[in-house]
């Protein structure tokens, strides 16, 4: 790979927001959805606090095969009331290309998780579609591998592949994951493809999310995805990384501090809560 310097190329998501332009983008919600009112309190409450993407998993891929695994197809019957309500576009995992149709109206970004990132013939499905892909790095895929996984969907014609760091694993066991933010400054660096970070994968544990946030926008990131539940203790899956709503919103502002910091700004379309608390981060 030849070194591009810091080329990002933006990837559009919907009118109004896209990826790897100079606004720092701030995706949040539930690891997994747990029904239509915990997705319309959680969407509500992160776009109000400045989340311009909502995230939400409707099917999971758990370690533990006992463990829940998501609503499935269900969900799809009030997705599309949510995104409405809320104005915000939606993130969500794709597990397999069978379930692309199903998706395809609702979803404006689909994820493809860790465990998939070597799913070749998933990706190269994607790769035939015209709608973005995020692609989150295996826990264990060296930044090489990574790149070219992004490849099976460039290769299809789609070249709408944002990057997401959400940590690999090493000999630490402190932390769930280690959040590799070289990775990050290398994908700036070498590659143009938009790059997010994911600090409650990154980190699993909730005391660390926004000062990892924080460091990842430091590091050149475009965005945060980060894990949002009303009752975090509560939440189905992932519940150790998850933010609450006052934590969240804590965690924007700060985070738009160290945007305005790098050069950048902090894209808040449905911001109803803090632009006044934001300016004064800003200023003060
Ligand atoms: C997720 O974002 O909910 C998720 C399962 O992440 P990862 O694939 O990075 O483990
Ligand atoms: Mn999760």
């Amino acid at each position: 790979m030849t070194p591009t310097g810091n080329k990002t190329k933006s990837v559009a998501i919907s009118p109004g927001t896209s990826i790897g332009g100079r606004d720092i983008i701030m995706i949040a919600g539930p690891c997994s959805i747990e029904s239509e009112a915990h997705l319309r309190e959680t969407a509500l409450a992160v776009a109000a606090r400045g989340a311009s993407l909502l995230r939400g998993g409707v099917f999971k891929m758990r370690t533990n095969s006992e463990s829940f695994q998501g609503i499935g197809t269900p969900a799809f019957e009030f997705l599309g009331r949510v995104k409405a309500d809320s104005k915000m576009p939606l993130v969500s995992e794709i597990t397999d290309p069978r379930q692309i149709e199903m998706m395809i109206d609702t979803v404006d970004l689909f994820q493809v998780g860790s465990r998939n990132m070597y799913n070749y013939e998933l990706l190269k499905e994607l790769g035939r579609l015209k709608k973005p892909v995020i692609l989150k790095r295996a826990f264990a895929a060296t930044i090489d591998e990574w790149v070219h996984a992004a490849g099976y969907v460039t290769r299809g014609g789609n070249d709408q592949v944002i990057l997401c760091e959400r940590g690999i694993r090493t000999f630490e066991t402190a932390t769930r994951n280690t959040l590799d933010l070289n990775a990050v400054a290398w994908i700036k660096a070498h590659t143009e493809f938009p790059v997010v970070v994911d600090p409650s994968h990154g980190t699993g544990r909730r005391e660390l999310v926004a000062t990892m946030a924080l460091a990842g926008i430091a590091a050149g990131a475009d965005g945060i995805i980060c894990e949002v539940h009303p009752r975090p203790d509560e939440a189905l899956s992932d519940s150790f990384q998850a933010l609450d709503f006052n934590a969240f919103e804590d965690l924007v502002n700060r985070c738009e501090a160290v945007a305005h910091a790098v050069g950048r700004t902090l894209y808040r379309p449905n911001s109803k809560i803090v632009h006044a608390k934001a300016a004064t981060v800003a200023v003060g």
